[in-house]
C-alpha cells in the first residue's frame, strides 16, 4: 500500500514545539510532507490588522521557514498566495495528497472556513485530520462538559476541565521532517481574490500586491511576502516575533527566574512599567501558535511543584501565571459555544444590552453586525477619536493609548483603564468600538480574548461590579507617582513637575511655560513660540462618572440581553424612560447614558468597602423574563486583575 501524502496547513500554530497537528501528521509515516500557508485575502484586506501585527506575523513565518529547513534542507514553509477554500482543492489533484492535518481553531470566521474546507476534502477522498491545541483543554470539549454553554466564570471553566482530564504535557520537537514531493504549480491556476473592500488601505503607503506574482509569489520561492508588498506602511513596535526568539526568552528570563515566575501574582505588576514590562508578553507569541500555552503552563508549574516541595513561597490561581492561561481557556470556550454572537451585543444571549453611544450597526438578516457605527451624538463621535489617539488631555489614558499605537501592545491593567474610561467608566461608548480599536492595534489581538475582556471591563458579561471603576488620576498615580511612564509615551509633557503630571490643566501659565508645553484646546494644535501643546481634558471626569454610574444602574435594572426581542427589535427604547435614564435621551432616540465611579478624591472604589448601589426604580413594560438575567448572582472571584484588588506594591521584573 502507497504511504501517504500529506499536507500540513499551518494557521494558528507558527511553531514546530509541542504541536499535537504536527505530530499527528507525523505519525502517518508520510511519504511526501508539505508544510503550507495559505495566504488569506479575508486578514488582508477584510480584518482589521495594523502594521505591527502583520510585521509579526511575517517574523514568526519566517522564523517557523527556517526552523523546518534546519530539519530537512528541501523543505521550509511554502505560504501560497490565494485563501485556504479555492486554493486547496487544486492542490490535492495537483499534488495527489490523501491527508490534509491542521491545528483546530475554534474562532467564527476559522469555523465556517474549515467546515467548507472538511466539506471539499470529503468530495474529494481527501483524509482530514485535525488536533486542538491552541488552548489548555479542547474548547469544544469543555463546551460539552459545561452543558453545552459558554463559560462565563473561571470556576465554570475548572469544573469543566476537570471533566475533560489532565491538561497533556507538552510534545517534543521533531527530530526530522519528510521531503516536500514536487511542487507542479504549471498545473495550478492563481485565483486572485478581490481586494475591495479594503479595510487596512489606511495602513497601506504603497498598493497592496501580495497576490500580484503568482501563487509562489515574485522569487517563485514561496517564501512569506515581504513587508513591501503588503504595501503597508512602516512598522513602529519593539517588539518581534518568532519560535525560536520567545523560547530563547522564555528560558533565558523568565523560567531561569524562579522567584519571578513561581510568585508571579498579576494584581502586583505594574501597568506603568516598561523596558522592562512587568508581565512576561507572551500574549502575541500565544497568539500566532509560536508559543504554546501547554508548554508555558506546565514549564511554569513544575517550578511552582518543584518550589513548594522546597517550602517556597508560590502563588496560586486565579492571580498566577496558570491562572492567567485558565482565563485565556475561559474567553476561548466562551466563544467556541457562542460562535459570531460573542463578538457583538446584538443577539447574544450572554452580553448585557446597555443604551452606549455609537452603536454598531446591524444587518437584521444575519443578525450580524456590520463594521460600521451610527453616531447618534457627534460629541461623543470626537470623544471616541480622542480617546482612540491619545488626545483626551487625561495623560494617564493618553500615555496608554499612544503605547498602543507604538507598541502594539499594553498591560492588561492598562487595558482594564482605557476600556473602563471609554464604557461605563468615563464617555459611556459601545465597547464594541474599543474592542475594534484594540484589534487593529494590538499585536497580541486574539478575538476570543479582546471580545471577552472588553465585556468584562464594560460589565456587559463575565463582571457585574460596575459601581468599580477606575479614575484616569489617581490609578496611574498610585502605580507611578513620577509620571514616568506618562513622560515616556506624552513626550510633551515630558519637564511637567511631578506635581502637575496627571493633571497638567492645573499647572498654572508659569509652570506650564516652564515645562515648555501649553495646556490649550482638544490636541489637535500645533504649539507656538517654542511651547509644545497638549489638549484639556475633553469633559469634567466627576461629571461624567456620575452619569455613567446612573447609566449604568438603570440598564441593569431594566436587565436586557443582546438576544431579548426589546433588543432585536428596537424596542428597547420605550423601556428606558427619560427621567429614569437621567441624562440619556431614553425614548426619544439614539443610545445614550454615562457613569462612573470612584471615590472623594478620584482614587479606584475598593470593592471590599463598597457596597453596590441600590438599583433605581425604572418604568418598564417589556421583558420580565430576561433570560440569564443575573441581576443578584454573586459572581466569583476576579481576573485577578481587577478593579480595585491591586496593590501598591510593584514587582519589577529586570528583564
Ligand atoms: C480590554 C482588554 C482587551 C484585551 N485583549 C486581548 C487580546 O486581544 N489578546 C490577548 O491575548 N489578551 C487580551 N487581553 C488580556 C490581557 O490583557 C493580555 O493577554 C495580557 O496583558 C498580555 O500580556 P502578557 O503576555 O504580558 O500577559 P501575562 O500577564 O504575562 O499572562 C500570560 C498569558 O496569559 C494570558 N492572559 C493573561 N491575562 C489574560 C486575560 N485577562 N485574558 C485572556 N488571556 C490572558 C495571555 O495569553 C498572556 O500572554 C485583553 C485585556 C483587556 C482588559
Amino acid at each position: 500500500m502507497s504511504k501517504p501524502r500529506v499536507i500540513y496547513w499551518f494557521r494558528t500554530d507558527l511553531r514546530l514545539h509541542d504541536s499535537p497537528a504536527l505530530k499527528a501528521a507525523l505519525d502517518l509515516e508520510p511519504e511526501v510532507f508539505y508544510p503550507i500557508w495559505c495566504w488569506d485575502s479575508h486578514y488582508v484586506y477584510r480584518a482589521r490588522v495594523g502594521v505591527n501585527r502583520w510585521q509579526f506575523l511575517l517574523d514568526c513565518q519566517n522564523d517557523l521557514s527556517q526552523s523546518i529547513t534546519k530539519l530537512n534542507k528541501k523543505s521550509k514553509l511554502f505560504v501560497l498566495r490565494e485563501p485556504a477554500v479555492t486554493l486547496l482543492p487544486k492542490l490535492w489533484k495537483a499534488w495527489g495528497i490523501t491527508h490534509l492535518c491542521y491545528e483546530r481553531d475554534t474562532d467564527a470566521y476559522a469555523r465556517e472556513r474549515d467546515d467548507e474546507v472538511q466539506r471539499m476534502a470529503k468530495e474529494a477522498g481527501v483524509e482530514v485530520i485535525t488536533r486542538s491545541g491552541r488552548t489548555l483543554w479542547d474548547s469544544d470539549e469543555i463546551v460539552k462538559k459545561n452543558g453545552g454553554k459558554p463559560t462565563m466564570s473561571a470556576h465554570q471553566l475548572m469544573a469543566a476541565g476537570a471533566k475533560v482530564g489532565e491538561i497533556p504535557r507538552p510534545l517534543d520537537v521533531p527530530t526530522s521532517l519528510p521531503d516536500p514531493g514536487e511542487m507542479h504549480l504549471d498545473k495550478l491556476e492563481q485565483k486572485v481574490p478581490e481586494p475591495a473592500p479594503d479595510i487596512n488601505a489606511h495602513h497601506r503607503a504603497d498598493e497592496e500586491k501580495s497576490y500580484a506574482e503568482g501563487l509562489a509569489g515574485p522569487k517563485g520561492d514561496f517564501a512569506p511576502p515581504a513587508f513591501e508588498e503588503l504595501g503597508l506602511k512602516a512598522a513602529t513596535t519593539t517588539i518581534r516575533g518568532g519560535e525560536s526568539l520567545i523560547l530563547k526568552r522564555l528560558e533565558e528570563r523568565i523560567f531561569s527566574d524562579e522567584d519571578y515566575i513561581g510568585t508571579f501574582a498579576k494584581p502586583n505588576t505594574s501597568p506603568a512599567a516598561f523596558e522592562p514590562q512587568s508581565t512576561l508578553l507572551t500574549s502575541p507569541y500565544l497568539h500566532f501558535g509560536a508559543l504554546s500555552c501547554r508548554y508555558l503552563y506546565h514549564r511554569t508549574l513544575d517550578i511552582v511543584e518543584k518550589r513548594r516541595k522546597a517550602k517556597k513561597p508560590v502563588s496560586e490561581p486565579p492571580t498566577s501565571m496558570t491562572g492567567q492561561l485558565h482565563f485565556r481557556d475561559m474567553y476561548f470556550a466562551a466563544q467556541a459555544a457562542l460562535g459570531w454572537s460573542f463578538g457583538q451585543t446584538y443577539n447574544n444571549s450572554h452580553c448585557r444590552f446597555i443604551p452606549w453611544h455609537l452603536p454598531s450597526k446591524v444587518d437584521t438578516k444575519t443578525k450580524l453586525i456590520t463594521g460600521g457605527y451610527e453616531v447618534d451624538d457627534p460629541e461623543k463621535e470626537i470623544q471616541f477619536q480622542r480617546w482612540a489617539h491619545g488626545k483626551t488631555g487625561f495623560p494617564w489614558i493618553d500615555a496608554i493609548m499612544r503605547q498602543l499605537r507604538t507598541e502594539g501592545w499594553i498591560h492588561h491593567l492598562a487595558r482594564h483603564s482605557v476600556a473602563c474610561f471609554l464604557t461605563r467608566g468615563g464617555c459611556y461608548i459601545s465597547w464594541e468600538r474599543g474592542a475594534e480599536v484594540f484589534e487593529e492595534l494590538l499585536v497580541d489581538h486574539e478575538t476570543a480574548c479582546n471580545t471577552g475582556n472588553w465585556q468584562w471591563l464594560s460589565c456587559t458579561a463575565f463582571f457585574a461590579q460596575f459601581y468599580r471603576c477606575y479614575s484616569p488620576v489617581a490609578f496611574g498615580k498610585k502605580w507611578d507617582p513620577e509620571g514616568d511612564y506618562i513622560r515616556k509615551y506624552v513626550p510633551e509633557l515630558k519637564d511637567m513637575p511631578k506635581k502637575f503630571i496627571y493633571e497638567p490643566h492645573k499647572a498654572p501659565i508659569a509652570d506650564q511655560k516652564m515645562a515648555g508645553v501649553r495646556i490649550e484646546g482638544d490636541g489637535d494644535q500645533e504649539g507656538k513660540g517654542g511651547l509644545k501643546s497638549y489638549p484639556k481634558p475633553m469633559f469634567d471626569f466627576a461629571t461624567q462618572r456620575d452619569i455613567c454610574l446612573e447609566g449604568m444602574k438603570n440598564a441593569y435594572h431594566v436587565g436586557l440581553y443582546g438576544n431579548n426581542p426589546e433588543v432585536m427589535d428596537g424596542s428597547w427604547k420605550a423601556l428606558f424612560d427619560d427621567a429614569a435614564e437621567g441624562p440619556t435621551k431614553g425614548k426619544q432616540g439614539g443610545p445614550a447614558g454615562l457613569d462612573t465611579f470612584e471615590d472623594a478624591d478620584g482614587a479606584e472604589e475598593d470593592a471590599s468597602h463598597q457596597k453596590p448601589p441600590t438599583l433605581k426604580k425604572v418604568t418598564r413594560s417589556g421583558n420580565s423574563e430576561s433570560p440569564r438575567a443575573t441581576r443578584g448572582h454573586k459572581r466569583e472571584a476576579s481576573q485577578g486583575t481587577l478593579d480595585g484588588a491591586f496593590k501598591k506594591k510593584a514587582i519589577k521584573k529586570e528583564a
